[in-house]
């Protein structure tokens, strides 16, 4: 029989800072072009740009990935999608598309949740 405990939404932020690159950049221990920041996420430019605009919002409390965010904080995953909105307007016409990497094998390299907020020039139609 099970423990009756639901899957893992435990935030992850005991975590070592210097296991988990987004907090050392949201610490500002490594350097980044901070394009937003507020009390919930961190936003900033994706050091290898797929498109014109290329932003990653970042929760400052650590959780894996997106499942275990929606599970645990909703309220969190909604104020990332208003930021990305926000970013949107702001470089891209409004218009853009959010990309969370769920798992190694579909490229999931930073295991600190985060959405690629896509927009502008240069972003492929083909991919999806
Ligand atoms: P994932 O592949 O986990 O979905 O996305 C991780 C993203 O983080 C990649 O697009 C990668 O280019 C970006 N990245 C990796 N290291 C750094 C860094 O030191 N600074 C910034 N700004 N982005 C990084």
């Amino acid at each position: 029989p099970g423990t009756g405990r639901v899957a893992s939404v435990t935030p992850m932020s005991e975590a070592p800072r210097e296991e988990d690159l987004f907090l050392r950049i949201i610490a500002g221990e490594v350097p980044a072009d901070v394009v937003h920041s507020d009390d919930v996420v961190v936003a900033f430019r994706d050091i290898a740009p797929k498109a014109a605009t290329h932003v990653l919002v970042v929760p400052r409390t650590r959780y894996p990935d997106v499942t275990a965010l929606a599970a645990a904080s909703p309220q969190t995953l909604a104020h990332v999608v208003a930021v990305a909105q926000r970013i949107a307007d702001a470089e891209c016409g409004g218009q853009f598309r959010l990309v969370f990497n769920t798992g190694a094998a579909v490229g999931q390299t930073v295991f600190h949740v985060h959405a690629h907020v896509l927009g502008g020039e240069g972003l492929s139609f083909t991919d999806l």
